[in-house]
């Protein structure tokens, strides 16, 4: 019988491979640790949490609490064994990080279908393969990434920007247009007077911001630097960068700003907003605290706040199918972070993405894409649809799913609703394709 290589023994390969065993085809699950570790792993166990030990909301009105529920019906190793050892968190699901490895690393490895070789894999093997080595994939692997995409297609670092709701712009303040009014429209700008961008650059200047760890440091190319460093050079330096106004007219007054914020359009239905420039290293509270200064976002809403860190990600827009196959190469997939999701569970829930459509290839099937109105479907459309020239990792949020039919006012209520027809179309969709859990 054919063997599945997974390369990668963290979030995404062990749901991969956990998928693929249990449809009872044979498996070798390759893991460099400990012989290699990488910068954050401390031990040699499968599925480390390499930071926090929270796997987030459980709640269905928040997207990583849906996405949750969605990973069960798919019968998710990774939220199984979280559960077992979780440690209690209110409405979050925490785990014994400890107990959770160790709980995973023993159903991999006990698994009579999964042969788990602890080596490091140096080159790209021929498919059926799914990679799956993460933010800190090993030099060797990259270096085979990039020579198989092009190395200007295989990213190291991770430079965004927060990116909020259209709901929570105050379009009172805001308005729609492009520099020198070049018909773009997919800039909306935040006019400010001196007074405010002076309060504004004095809140951002002494904001409290993240200490990097030591292999995350050499980040700051001119082109990425984060904006409270970039503003530290000099009190008028933001506007010749990110907050120059030259060529913007507001139209309420017909004359250019003392100072402007743009926002670009994240997805194609305009619900999401990028902040343009405004990648930075300001903690989350500071964000919010800071970045409401700004007129017309007194109550931004993030579906992510800014970051700098390393992180390892291919262009997904360009090479992978929304199954996550490589477009070029019948049974070669990618999964977990190095696709471009962003989290724990985002990375887990792409590991199924993935083994459910390697099953389907191996069985001889078409792959198939997950609904949209899903969270797990829509993270995977969107890394795979997204502007290439802009590109960044995507978390789970509420934000990139099909908006419902009718206008809800209540975002409570409009989430449960998003939840309901995401569990529904989910179970019609397992059904469908006899998708085992
Ligand atoms: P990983 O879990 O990293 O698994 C990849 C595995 O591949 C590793 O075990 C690695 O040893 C192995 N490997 C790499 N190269 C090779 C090779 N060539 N051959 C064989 N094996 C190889 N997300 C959160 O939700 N919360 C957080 O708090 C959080 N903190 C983070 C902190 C840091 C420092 C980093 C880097 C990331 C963090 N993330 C966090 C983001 C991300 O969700 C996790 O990194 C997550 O573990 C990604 O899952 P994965 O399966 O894609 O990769």
């Amino acid at each position: 019988m054919e063997k599945v290589k997974v390369i990668g023994g963290g979030l995404a390969g062990c749901e991969a491979a956990w998928y693929i065993a249990n449809m009872g085809f044979k498996v070798e699950l390759y893991e460099m640790r400990p012989a290699r570790s990488t910068p954050a792993h401390h031990t040699d166990k499968l599925a480390e949490l390499v930071c926090s030990n929270s796997l987030r909301s459980n709640e269905l009105t928040n997207a990583a609490g849906l996405l949750k529920e969605e990973m069960r019906l798919l019968g998710s190793l990774i939220i199984k064994k979280a559960e077992e050892n979780s440690v209690p968190a209110g409405a979050a699901l925490a785990v014994d990080r400890e107990k959770f490895s160790c709980a995973v690393t023993s159903a991999i490895q006990e698994h009579p279908l999964i042969d788990v070789c602890r080596k490091e894999e140096g080159h790209i093997p021929s498919p059926p393969v799914i990679i799956a080595t993460g933010p800190l994939t090993s030099d060797s692997l990259s270096k085979a990434i990039s020579e198989l995409l092009g190395k200007e297609y295989l990213y190291f670092y991770d430079a965004a920007a927060p990116i909020i709701t259209g709901d929570s712009i105050d379009w009172n303040i805001a308005f729609w247009g492009s520099r020198y009014n070049k018909g773009d429209e997919d800039y909306v700008n935040l006019p400010m007077t001196e007074e405010e961008y002076l309060e504004f650059y004095h809140e951002l200047v002494n904001a409290e911001v993240h200490s990097l760890k030591e292999f995350e440091k050499p980040v700051f190319f001119e082109g990425c630097m984060p904006i409270e460093v970039m503003a530290k050079r000099g009190p008028k330096t933001l506007l010749f960068g990110p907050l120059k106004p030259v060529g913007i007219i507001d139209p309420r007054t017909g004359k250019q700003p003392y100072a402007v914020v743009q926002l670009r359009k994240e997805n194609k239905e305009g619900t999401l907003f990028n902040m343009v420039g405004f990648q930075t290293s300001l903690k989350w509270p500071e964000q919010k605290r800071v970045f409401s200064k700004i007129p017309g976002l007194k109550d931004p809403e993030f579906v992510r706040y800014g970051f700098i860190h390393r992180n390892t990600f291919i262009m997904s827009p360009k090479f992978l199918q929304p199954w996550l196959e490589l477009k070029a190469t019948f049974g070669l997939f990618f999964a977990g972070q190095i696709t471009g999701v962003e989290g724990y569970i985002e990375s887990a829930a792409s590991g199924i993405v993935a083994g459910v459509n390697m099953v389907r290839r191996l069985e001889g099937k078409d792959p198939i894409a997950f609904p949209l109105e899903t969270v797990i479907g829509s993270l995977c459309h969107y890394i795979t649809s997204a502007d290439p020239k802009n590109f960044q990792p995507m978390k789970a949020n509420f934000g990139i799913l099909p908006p419902l039919e009718e206008k809800v006012k209540s975002k409570k209520e409009r989430n449960q609703r998003l939840a309901q027809r995401s569990i529904k179309i989910l179970r019609e969709f397992i059904a469908a394709n006899e998708l085992m859990v």
